[in-house]
């Protein structure tokens, strides 16, 4: 069985290499290095790193370097699914288990992880949980256990979930192998009972400080038709931009999403009650920047991966600090300038208490007494609001004024002007604004050619750096942030000749351009990856040509590529389970290496598009025994 062999730090792994080639970053950002030295070390290790901090990196790296598997838990399928599909276009083997996986492509998975062919296997808690997964695990060449929103382990944490409990196993289960547990938002308290419950072993911590310089605070107490007027005033101010607006309820959610319309303002909803399916698709419309602002209740937002959120507004007080800290938080992720807007009203602390008078169990009650007051506290106290975040999580910062937030003197530009003058902002950085929308228009089409959502085709950073760059060259895109040896690769071709069409024609309006072609008989790498994300939807070979406008022969073709290549599971629908058995009953008896064999020996309804699929895939497992 492969383990990480505990290196010490001053073996020197190479890492700026992996970082560059993978991801296409130039640098690490604070404490991911040491913290993935620690990791290769064989330590264990508890991080707390806000959001936005760059937490993935820190579990995902070691496992590229040390050629094992980094087994990560994660409560949010919607999480793993998108990391799974980032890394799966770094060109970085990773896979999900969990409840959403079809239970064919679970025990592929599964099979594929014991021959220790993923660096990443993200699982969700319950699974942990059960005695068959960890058999199972202890198969698997398994090199870190990363514990994603570990704060979740703690009943004194605002997101506790039972599932957690389990994962205190995993130190009995796994001795010789390193946990690393990783947060956003732990208090001491949290903290510690973290450490606890996975019985971290003398574990290094690292705490990067709570203190978000980028990020604008203003708390307001108003009533509804002042809170109302603000809203649309905050919301002409970021016409254009990604906001996320908070509600306390249902129905307010749905009369904000109606004010905005009213105002012109296109707004979608997000909340607990609505059909799945339509909550899914408005969470991609936002994500792909179709409707730039979403009202929610607090279930929107948990792992979303939106990385330039220019404000988010609440419209009620939040439940506890490190909820306020955590949704607030959203924004601003990629390290540029965002406002976070608290507008409450005395009749949402009406309702708060209302709430917490009515739970029966008496410590929960006790608990959520306390982070009441805390955050009633933080909005009326006439303390700097990053101050007050940083004491709450246990940091003595060195200042007492911020310079950007409310106490420390700093208001919203929009709340002064005029509404009329707002929209002028300074014009010099216009022409980049015309390429950055052309770019995402760009994105777009290649989003929706992928079948994937647009932020995971190219972070916003991304884009921002390419509008800065212009890269005319291979070479010069690869200095583009967030544009590893893989994406290069993918997106090279149709992404130059964008930039070229850009600047050449700088059309006032554009036509978006055309991703790479999907008409060529060649199976490209986005061609292999659209067909990956169409077979794992159950869609026919049939199905799959006529949206490609290829022959259903060529869709065979490629399937039988990727097979042999082991990129995807069987497509279980496409040959009938007995004339599968058939045709491996007649490949064992006369090999893999000839079709015509297999065929001769079969009786002749059988066509050469199934006996190929079926004998790619046992190529493909073949090629790995
Ligand atoms: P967290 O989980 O801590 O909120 P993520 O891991 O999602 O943060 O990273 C936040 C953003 O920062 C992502 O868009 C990610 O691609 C980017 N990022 C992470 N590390 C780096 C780095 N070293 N250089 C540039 N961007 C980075
Ligand atoms: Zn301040």
């Amino acid at each position: 069985m492969i383990r990480m062999e505990p290196a010490p730090a001053e073996l020197g792994f190479d890492l700026m290499e992996p970082l560059r080639r993978h991801w296409g970053y130039e640098e690490f950002r604070p404490l991911q290095e040491s913290i993935i030295r620690s990791i290769l070390a064989g330590s264990d290790v508890a991080a707390v790193m806000p959001t936005g901090g760059g937490k993935s990196l820190c579990y995902q790296l070691p496992a590229v370097v040390a050629g094992n598997t980094a087994v990560v838990i994660s409560p949010l399928i919607a999480l793993m699914h998108d990391q799974v599909a980032q890394l799966s276009l770094m060109g970085i083997p990773a896979a999900a288990v969990h409840s959403g996986v079809a239970s064919n492509e679970q025990r592929d998975t599964m099979e594929r992880a014991r021959l220790g062919e993923y660096r990443l296997l993200y699982l969700s808690p319950e699974r942990l949980a059960r005695q068959h997964t960890v058999d199972w695990l202890k198969e698997v060449p398994v090199g870190l256990f990363a514990i994603d929103e570990a704060h979740c382990i703690s009943e004194w944490g605002h997101e506790f979930r039972p599932e957690y409990r389990q994962l205190g196993r995993l130190r009995q289960e796994f001795p010789d192998i390193p946990i690393a547990a990783f947060t956003a938002s732990a208090t001491r308290m949290v903290r510690h009972d973290i450490l606890r419950q996975l019985q971290l072993r003398s574990p290094q911590a690292y705490i990067r400080s709570f203190y978000r310089r980028n990020l604008r605070y203003y708390v307001r107490l108003c009533d509804t038709k002042t809170q109302r007027a603000l809203l649309l005033r905050a919301l002409a101010a970021h016409a254009g931009e990604n906001v996320i607006i908070y509600a306390p309820t249902i129905a307010e959610v749905e009369d904000t999403v109606e004010l905005l319309r009213q105002n012109g303002i296109a707004a979608l909803p997000y909340h607990g009650q609505m059909e799945a399916a339509l909550r899914k698709r408005n969470q991609e419309a936002w994500m792909s920047e179709e409707v730039p602002v979403m009202v929610g209740t607090i279930a929107f937002g948990l792992g979303i991966n939106k990385a330039s959120v220019r404000a988010v507004i609440h419209l009620s007080l939040p439940k506890s600090i490190e909820q306020y800290y955590q949704e607030a938080g959203r924004a601003g992720r990629d390290g540029e300038p965002a406002e976070c807007i608290l507008l409450w009203r005395k009749q949402d602390a009406v309702l708060l208490r209302f709430f917490i008078e009515k739970l029966e169990d008496k410590a929960e009650q006790d608990r959520s007494w306390r982070r009441y007051r805390e955050i009633r506290a933080f909005a009326e106290n006439e303390v700097c609001r990053h101050r007050q975040f940083c004491s709450h999580f246990g940091e003595t910062p060195k200042w007492d004024q911020c310079g950007h937030c409310d106490i420390c003197g700093w208001k919203p530009a929009w709340l002064e002007a005029d509404r009329a003058s707002l929209p002028l902002e300074p014009h010099t950085i216009e022409a980049d604004a015309a390429l950055l929308a052309y770019l995402r228009e760009w994105r777009r089409a290649m989003a929706s050619e992928l079948a994937i959502a647009a932020f995971i085709v190219l972070p916003d950073a991304s884009l921002a750096d390419l509008a800065r760059k212009k890269p005319r060259t291979r070479e010069e895109l690869r200095n583009v942030l967030g544009i590893g040896e893989r994406k290069a690769e993918m997106y090279g071709a149709s992404l130059l000749e964008a930039l070229a069409n850009y600047s050449s024609a700088a059309p006032p309006s554009f036509a978006p351009p055309q991703p790479a072609p999907p008409r060529e008989r060649k199976r490209t790498p986005e061609a292999a990856f659209t067909v990956i994300g169409l077979l794992r939807d159950g869609l026919g070979a049939e199905e799959i040509a006529r949206r490609k406008g290829l022959k259903p022969g060529t869709i065979y073709s490629w399937v039988e590529g990727l097979l042999e290549e082991r990129k995807v599971s069987f497509p279980e629908g496409w040959v009938d389970p007995e004339r599968r058995r058939q045709i491996e009953a007649a490949a064992a008896q006369t090999g893999l290496e000839r079709l015509r064999p297999i065929k001769d020996a079969l009786p002749e309804d059988f066509t050469y598009d199934e006996i190929r699929i079926v004998v790619a895939h046992l190529r493909g497992l073949q090629g790995v025994a």
